[in-house]
């Protein structure tokens, strides 16, 4: 049914009858919640031998004999750079392993930007009269408020089917304000959009006006595919050193998705030269990272085939989630002309996108009915979705037969306020 094409009685109805429906679901109290990205109990038992990787003191040495329970191994045990390597083909020696998150290095490498200045341009960013950083939206809000916090103006730039748009960004950096441009690559948060080769190519080899220009590559995601097929991003380091731009990129990625959020192992990796400069000032800050925790996990993961197998039972399980919110989606919402959404085959989000102006009156009427969604205008720079059209949807923590109940919520208050607007029109 086109809520386009209907009369202005058959839209009173479809309204009246909906907000029926609405009534009902208010008066079932219920507590739902569709807005915590994080994975569901059933994800965190898949490592449960985390446990028992390393059970005593005489269990505890590296393969080089390094007694991982003291000071030390600033860059990470070579064997936790081997594993992080594997998967995402850079050399190991491009790779610095660290803590239990890639968002603190960001925060330290824009940190670093901005009080030591980058290999070959030396001039702290704090210097600069004036700062702006890409922000392509819908886009990941912890990454906007870093910049924000740190007095960069966020410049938005539409999120395509195949990653930024690419026009505007080439536009935009002949401005030598533009310092950089944060990137999800893979299953992108929140529209779950893997970014082209062309895309990454023309990332990799635009001129910019700023010489220090960096691309934050959060390769978040990279193994998050919900079963076999999964997307192929291009190789950002290869393409950007053909084009002569190695050091433009800082690549970051962790295990928060893979063994635990907040419990896992994460890492940087940059051309020699951008090292170097990390290096330096990483042993000023730290004497070293938590090495047991690393060699938890490459015990973990030892096994040939083995982070490929966890990562199948964790999107066997993400899957189902996600197949059951699109199910509802697809029969409450096709065909309707009101609303469109992705549907990738990997990450932790899809994206939700509503009638002009209607996403605040979704988000209300879902948080009335007892259904919590992520803060309308999340997605976008300072909190504010210009079109005020889009949600973001994240399945996996609910259990199963909440999730089925808080789609139909959703699907009800998307066409309510759908058809609130357009019988005032
Ligand atoms: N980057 C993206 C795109 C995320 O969605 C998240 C968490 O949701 C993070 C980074 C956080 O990563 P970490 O736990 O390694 O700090």
């Amino acid at each position: 049914m086109n809520y386009l094409v209907m009369s202005s009685e058959e839209r009173k109805r479809e309204y009246e009858a909906l907000a029926a429906r609405y009534r009902a679901f208010c008066g079932e109290g219920l507590s739902l919640d569709l807005s915590r990205g994080k994975p569901s109990a059933e994800q965190l038992d898949l490592c449960e031998d985390m446990f028992s990787a390393v059970a005593s003191s005489a269990d505890a040495r590296a393969e080089n004999g390094f007694d991982c329970r003291n000071y030390g191994e600033l860059c990470g045990l070579a064997e936790a750079r081997r594993f992080f390597s594997g998967y995402t083909g850079i050399p190991a020696e491009n790779i610095i392993v660290c803590g239990n998150s890639s968002l603190t290095l960001m925060y330290d490498a824009i940190t670093r930007c901005m009080l030591l200045g980058t290999v070959g341009s030396p001039r702290p960013w704090c210097r600069e009269e004036k700062l702006k950083f890409l922000c392509p939206a819908p886009g990941y809000d912890r990454h906007f408020a870093i910049t924000e916090s740190l007095g960069f103006e966020l410049v938005p730039v539409e999120m395509t089917a195949d990653g930024p748009d690419m026009d505007a960004v080439e536009a935009l950096v002949r401005d030598p304000a533009v310092k950089g441009i944060w990137c999800v690559p893979k299953y992108s948060n929140p529209t779950g959009v893997t970014y082209s080769e062309e895309t990454v190519r023309r990332l990799a080899a635009m001129e910019t006006a700023a010489p220090d220009f960096r691309i934050f590559w959060d390769n978040a995601y990279i193994v998050h595919a919900f079963g076999e097929e999964d997307d192929v991003l291009a190789d950002i380091f290869a393409l950007a050193r053909e084009a002569g731009h190695e050091d433009r990129i800082f690549y970051f990625t962790s295990t928060s998705k893979i063994t635990f959020p907040g419990g896992g192992i994460s890492m940087i990796a940059a051309s020699e030269a951008n090292l170097a400069g990390i290096r330096a000032a990483m042993t000023v800050q730290t004497i070293g990272h938590d090495k047991l925790n690393q060699l938890r996990h490459v015990r973990l993961f030892r096994e040939e085939g083995s982070l490929k197998r966890r990562m199948l039972a964790h999107g066997a399980v993400i899957g189902r989630k996600f197949r059951i919110l699109l199910s509802v989606l697809e029969r409450d919402l096709a065909g309707t002309g009101i609303a469109e959404w992705t549907s990738p085959r990997g990450g932790y989000f899809s994206s939700l996108n509503v009638p002009d102006g209607c996403a605040a009156r979704v988000y209300l009427l879902c948080k009335e009915a007892g259904v919590v969604l992520t803060k309308v205008g999340a997605t976008y720079p300072y909190g504010k979705d210009p079109r005020d059209r889009n949600l973001r949807l994240a399945p996996s923590f609910a259990r199963d037969e909440d999730l089925e109940k808080a789609a139909e919520v959703l699907t009800v208050a998307v066409r309510m306020a759908a058809l609130e607007k357009l019988l005032a029109e």
